[in-house]
């Protein structure tokens, strides 16, 4: 088998037999099973643009036989019967197995995503195994409440049921991550799950299925689809016996779900969608520091994410100063395949997504917006990828689409400002509220922004951390529920009120 590295890079051993072992299959009640039509789709490296591995597509009856298994596996099987404690056991052999497959697991999503190997072994990867040990904790803690009522001679407590048999529907921007984020929680909670990773990076969620057999989850409890949106994504999200749907991905899907929710079986939806985060320098600020944080802020992952500070404030006094340093830092970034030496931030996932990119470029330079840097696909031993370089624009416009679109690329929108209530007033022109940052070293400049702004997550002289106990999540068009942290536990529970009579 040949696969698409690009030049100089070699996989390790256990890497290539996972990818060399034929077509990858669904996972569904414990066995790895061909779709009934026997239809694959290619994944492909967003470095090289050649094809890595057929993998299985999940058709709408492959759907129904994995709700199938995990409906019976959440009424019958052993997981319905297991402690909290039980689960939390099994969520912590999990992370351990992560741990020990970690450089593996990071090679593959660098293939597949493209994303610096540093970045997947190092972030991405003992975040994961993080949050399922985070959960694991949660597992035998789930407790209800005892209700003091004003009725006389009622006794009233609730309990915390799980929701039943869940669809999880992944991005491509953190494959491995996500998974985590969603099935942590749910399968601590004691639900069984139906994970549908992004067709463009299926292949860590498929490693991870193998690792959740030999951590031991009984048959069921774990089916894995992969497919794309149609028909995969939509066949979970309409049917009938599924109870409810974590999503993450853009606003344009998230309404798609909600929709299929109320033509169906009202199933419960959590939406974690797209974002045009405002990231603010004020002019007191430590400037060397906020621009180096605007910079990540703004291309880490080449700007591929939900949270990317893609809308820049800079205070008037400071404004070319802040210009000059971020050129200066967007210049000094290697842009490379993700398994090179020197690479900061790797290609864009798929020729679709990069021709999307240039298209705002494109509309923003037509429209009269100052490209400062970047703004041109890479050429050489990268042209066969799809490889653009950090981008920064200015304007004064702020209507433009470049400017209040999420462009999900490695390009940011800088924009001087002179007033508090300018500023307050702009950063929250948004159909969006997922993330904001701010740079002061006012620490009461700092607490009013986070009181004004209209954001499920806000950074104060720092942008971009997570942590599995930090609740996440958006408001507006950005979505409703929050991931990670106590919160989550909202999404996979529903509380139950037992009235006793005394
Ligand atoms: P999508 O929203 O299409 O994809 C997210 C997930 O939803 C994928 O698993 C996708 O499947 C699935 N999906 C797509 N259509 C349906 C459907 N009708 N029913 C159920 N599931 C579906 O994102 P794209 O990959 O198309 O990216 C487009 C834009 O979305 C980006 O430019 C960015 O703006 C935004 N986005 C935001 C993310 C975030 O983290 N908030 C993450 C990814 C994208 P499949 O991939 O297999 O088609």
């Amino acid at each position: 088998m040949t696969l698409p590295l690009p030049k100089g890079a070699e996989l390790r051993q256990d890497t290539s037999a996972f990818l060399s072992n034929g077509p990858k299959k669904l996972l569904i009640n414990g066995e790895w099973m061909e779709p009934l039509d026997g239809e694959t789709f290619p994944t492909y490296n967003p470095a090289t643009g050649g094809e890595i591995v057929q993998v299985a597509l999940a058709g709408e009856e492959d759907v129904s036989q994995a709700v199938h298994a995990a409906r019976a596996a959440f009424e019958h099987g052993p997981w319905s019967k297991m402690s909290g404690e039980g689960r939390g056991r099994l969520l912590n052999k999990l992370a351990d197995l992560i741990d020990e497959h970690a450089d593996e697991l990071a090679e593959l999503e660098t293939l597949d995503n493209g994303k610096p190997l540093r970045v997947s072994r190092r972030g991405d990867l003992p975040y994961t195994s993080l949050h399922f040990r985070y959960y694991a904790g949660w597992a035998g803690k789930l407790e209800g409440t005892t209700v003091p009522v004003s009725a006389p001679n009622q006794f009233v407590y609730t309990l915390r049921d799980p929701v039943g048999v869940v669809g999880l529907i992944i991005p491509w921007n953190f494959p491995l991550l996500m998974c985590a984020w969603k099935l942590a929680p749910a399968l601590a909670c004691g639900n069984t799950a139906l994970l549908k990773p992004a067709e463009e990076t299926p292949l860590t969620a498929l490693r991870l299925g193998e690792l959740i057999l030999e951590a031991g989850f009984p048959e069921g409890v774990v089916n894995i689809l992969t497919g794309p949106g149609e028909p995969t994504g939509a066949a979970i999200a309409a049917h009938m016996g599924v109870d409810k749907v974590a999503f993450t991905g853009s606003t344009a899907v998230g309404r798609k779900i909600l929709q299929a929710a109320a033509d169906s079986n009202l199933k419960k939806v959590s939406l974690e969608l797209g974002g045009k985060s405002p990231n603010v320098i004020f002019a007191d600020a430590d400037v060397s520091r906020a621009i180096k944080g605007a910079t990540w802020a703004a291309f880490s992952t080449a700007g591929q994410e939900c949270v990317a500070g893609s809308r820049l404030f800079i205070e008037k006094p400071v404004y070319d100063q802040v210009i000059e340093g971020l050129v200066e830092q967007a210049k000094r970034m290697q842009v490379n395949h993700g398994f090179a030496e020197k690479v900061h931030i790797g290609p864009i996932i798929s020729k679709l997504q990069l021709d999307r990119v240039m298209g705002y470029i494109e509309d923003g330079k037509a429209n009269g917006v100052e490209i400062v840097t970047g703004g041109e696909r890479l050429g050489g031993e990268l042209a066969e990828g799809y490889f653009l370089e950090p981008t920064v624009f200015t304007h004064k416009e702020d209507s433009l689409s470049i400017v209040k679109e999420e462009i999900f690329g490695p390009v940011v929108a800088a924009t001087p400002f002179e007033s508090w209530e300018e500023l307050v007033s702009r950063a929250n022109q948004s159909r969006y509220g997922l993330a904001a940052g701010v740079w002061t070293k006012d620490v009461s400049k700092a607490h009013r922004f986070a009181r004004d702004v209209q954001a499920g997550t806000v950074w104060v002289n720092g942008y971009g951390m997570f942590d599995p106990a930090a609740p996440f999540g958006g408001v507006k068009e950005s979505g409703f529920g929050r991931e990670m942290g106590k919160d989550a536990l909202d999404l996979y529970t529903q509380v139950k009120t037992v009235w006793v009579g005394l």
